[in-house]
């Protein structure tokens, strides 16, 4: 027993549960047999309510969930509910847990078994935290999904896509699978910019975005690396059939539809393919991609080569 401890008569005894009730905590014992003693009123608005016995904690659980009280059952079966409760309960002299109720309310459970093998229940509702927790996640995911995207394509952004790419080079290594790689680069870019304005551009950058995410199969990924440059990541591929998934874009590619008079904005791409080795690092497979690439432009735009 912790700290020194008067004698306590029956009236501090009562004190001490109210302002433990008044403090909002829900409070009762259970003896030996299971059988409810003792609720404060916190615990018997949610967890008894007008129920007339009999008080073994299972009819209790039984009551309170046929009459919309106490835990959130996730699949309503109550039985089995009560068997697996029945199964953990009373395994330790003490432990706490977190569980919520159906109205919504989320209570930090502690149980101590008590030298006469009484179980004294302290809830403490922990509902604000857990809506603080929620935020708080809601707003990491949302950070987190804002640091990885391209705000002009919505596409995963240079940082993303090569740390989706040393992901898979790595996971490469240990599957011995080939993956395989495309930098794209859209041809003339800047005469689109200088002939039409900088937010014809921008919309060209999207429509690309937009027709390379539906044609390409979600195993795929793609993310823009900058400007007008793209990089696709193929796992589980081979050079010929990366070659094959890229000039099927390109395959009717259709225009961008540019501004209220829906004028047709035909443009075309150039990519280099490359499959990985067993000893490629991110830089020696974009190196090999970038020549690639470079090749295509010297070829004369609107290709593929692979190497
Ligand atoms: P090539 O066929 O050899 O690739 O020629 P290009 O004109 O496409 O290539 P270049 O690298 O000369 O031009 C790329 C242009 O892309 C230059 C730059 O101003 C423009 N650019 C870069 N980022 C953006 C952007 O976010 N929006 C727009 N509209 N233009 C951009
Ligand atoms: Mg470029
Ligand atoms: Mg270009």
């Amino acid at each position: 027993m912790p700290g020194f401890v008067a004698s306590l008569d029956d009236d501090m005894l009562r004190h001490l549960v109210e302002t433990l009730t008044e403090s909002g905590q829900a409070i009762c014992l259970y003896d030996a047999e299971d059988r409810l003693r003792y609720a404060n009123k916190t615990y018997q608005d949610l967890f008894v309510g007008d129920y007339e016995g009999p008080f073994t904690f299972p009819a209790i659980l039984r009551y309170a969930h046929q009459h919309g009280l106490g835990v959130r059952i996730d699949d309503g079966d109550v039985g089995a509910f009560i068997a697996r409760t029945l199964a953990r309960r009373r395994t330790a002299p003490r432990k706490s847990f977190q569980t919520d109720l159906v109205n919504g309310r989320w209570f930090w459970m502690d149980h101590t078994i008590l030298p006469n093998g009484w179980l004294l229940t302290v809830g403490a509702d922990i509902t604000a935290l857990k809506h603080d927790e929620r935020s708080l996640r809601q707003a990491h995911d949302a950070a987190l999904l804002a640091s990885r995207t391209d705000v002009l394509t919505g596409l995963p952004n240079r940082r993303y896509i090569l740390e989706i790419l040393d992901e898979r080079l790595g996971a490469d290594k240990h599957e011995g699978s080939s993956l395989c790689v495309a930098l794209i680069d859209i041809d003339w870019f800047k005469a689109i910019n200088d002939r039409y304005g900088h937010d014809v551009g921008d919309t060209v950058l999207r429509h690309f975005s937009q027709v390379c995410r539906e044609r390409l199969s979600p195993k795929i990924s793609i993310g823009r690396t900058g400007g007008e440059e793209f990089l696709i990541v193929l796992p589980a591929s081979n050079l010929g059939a990366a070659a094959r998934a890229v000039n099927q874009l390109r395959t009717d590619f259709p225009p961008a539809i540019i501004g209220e008079c829906m004028v047709e904005l035909v443009y075309t791409f150039s990519a280099g393919v490359t499959a990985a080795l067993p000893q490629d690092t991110r830089s020696s497979i974009l190196q090999r991609a970038d020549r690639a690439l470079y090749a295509a432009k010297a070829d004369g735009r609107n290709g593929t080569r692979a190497t």
